[in-house]
């Protein structure tokens, strides 16, 4: 099959849909790949890399659009890469479609077989191809609130760890899912006090026995956030109801009765935030202050470390990307996890969530 590979154009996006291991791994099935020029550049994956690798260097996104049987991209198709897709080519990204209907309503136009990297399932449950930008997001939070805590940063100036002789700071981690569990490790790494909160009694047990007395796990109600979220210096929000915006578990009354200069980071606010005074944030300007708590709510965590995002990434995405280019989309389908990705294929919505939302036939 002819893969290929346009660079990101969506803003600030660094990440590339295919690193050169992943080239090889097509390649040395025979397969073609063509990368566009400079894809990976801004994160030390150089063409030459990509060439090695056995892929023919492209000088612009239409030649790729116009030849390739399968895309492999990161984000979301733009308006003008929604154009240049084919009938019966192969879409392979993320894509989100249930809140974006003009990009759903150009995937139907263009005839293509559009897989979303968010709704495959995994043979143990979950969501295989969305996992890794939770862990990455889940370890980014503690990295994101220590720098936070600084003076410089608007923090109250506090080193999470502590030094012999000065206590630690209190890290309360809410929802212990991937976000948490990740978060959860970071936070114990840095040597904070840390407290974990989760509705699922299971999975509390779980990290009870994984890492003992080194953390303390709470049943979550809005006596136990309040109380902890009231001592902690930092907090972070990893919640997910899935199919539903997150539950603000932490009220504006809470924020404004926590210790000045402490951070909250949620993590959450792609689906909402579970903050009351939350709202979305960039990486150009991470944070604002609300009743003198520092509140960090970037929605694309991963961006910021978009290098290894992209091999977490890749991890995650090459099994089903051979197993499109070696059978076909037809016949790869036969894997109903990945099937479970097919969002919109040759002028219909296949995925029932985003065409009941959008209102179109399923
Ligand atoms: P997950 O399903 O693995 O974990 C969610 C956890 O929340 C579960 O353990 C669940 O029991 C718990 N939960 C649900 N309701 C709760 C409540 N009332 N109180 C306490 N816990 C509760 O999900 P995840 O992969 O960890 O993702 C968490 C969120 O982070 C999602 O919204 C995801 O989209 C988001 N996310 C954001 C970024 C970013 O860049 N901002 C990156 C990756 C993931």
């Amino acid at each position: 099959m002819l893969v290929g590979v346009p660079k990101e154009i969506k803003n600030q996006e660094s990440r590339v849909g295919l690193t050169p291991a992943s080239v090889k791994e097509l390649t040395l099935r025979g397969h073609k790949v063509m990368v566009q020029k400079n894809a990976g550049a801004a994160i030390g994956l150089a063409d030459a890399m990509y060439a090695a690798a056995g892929a023919m260097m492209i000088d612009t996104a239409e030649e790729i659009f116009a030849k390739a049987e399968m895309i492999v991209k990161v984000k979301e198709p733009q308006p003008q890469e929604c154009a240049m897709l084919r009938e019966n080519q192969i879409l392979y990204t993320y894509l989100h479609l249930a809140p974006d209907p003009e990009q759903t309503a150009a995937l139907v136009k263009s005839g293509a077989v559009c897989i979303a990297y968010e709704t495959i399932t995994g043979p143990n449950g979950g969501l295989p191809l969305l996992a890794p930008m939770s862990e990455v997001a889940g370890r980014m939070s503690i990295q994101a609130g220590a720098a936070h805590l600084e003076k410089s940063k608007g923090g109250m100036g506090l080193l999470l760890g502590g030094v012999p002789g000065v206590a630690p700071g209190h890290i309360a981690i809410i929802g212990a899912g991937v976000v948490g569990t990740n978060a959860l490790q970071m936070a114990i790494g840095i040597g904070a006090r840390v407290t974990i909160i989760d509705k699922n009694v299971d999975r509390l047990r779980q990290l009870d026995l994984a890492f003992g007395n080194r953390v303390t796990t709470l049943y979550s109600n809005a006596a136990s956030i309040e109380e902890t979220v009231l001592d902690a210096d930092l907090v972070i929000g990893g919640v997910l109801v899935p199919g539903a915006a997150a539950p603000k578990l932490v009220t504006k009354d809470m924020i404004s009765k926590m210790k000045q200069g402490a951070v909250v980071v949620d993590v959450a606010i792609d689906q909402g935030g579970c903050f009351e005074t939350s709202h979305a944030t960039t990486h150009e300007k991470p944070t604002y202050v609300v009743d003198g708590v520092v509140h960090y709510c970037v929605a694309n965590m991963p961006g910021a470390v978009a290098r290894t995002s992209t091999f977490a990434l890749n991890n995650a995405t090459i099994q089903h990307a051979v197993a499109l280019a070696d059978r076909g989309w037809k016949a790869a389908m036969a894997n109903p996890h990945l099937k479970a990705g097919l969002n919109v294929c040759q002028g219909n919505v296949t995925y029932e969530a985003v065409a009941r939302d959008l209102g179109y036939p399923y």
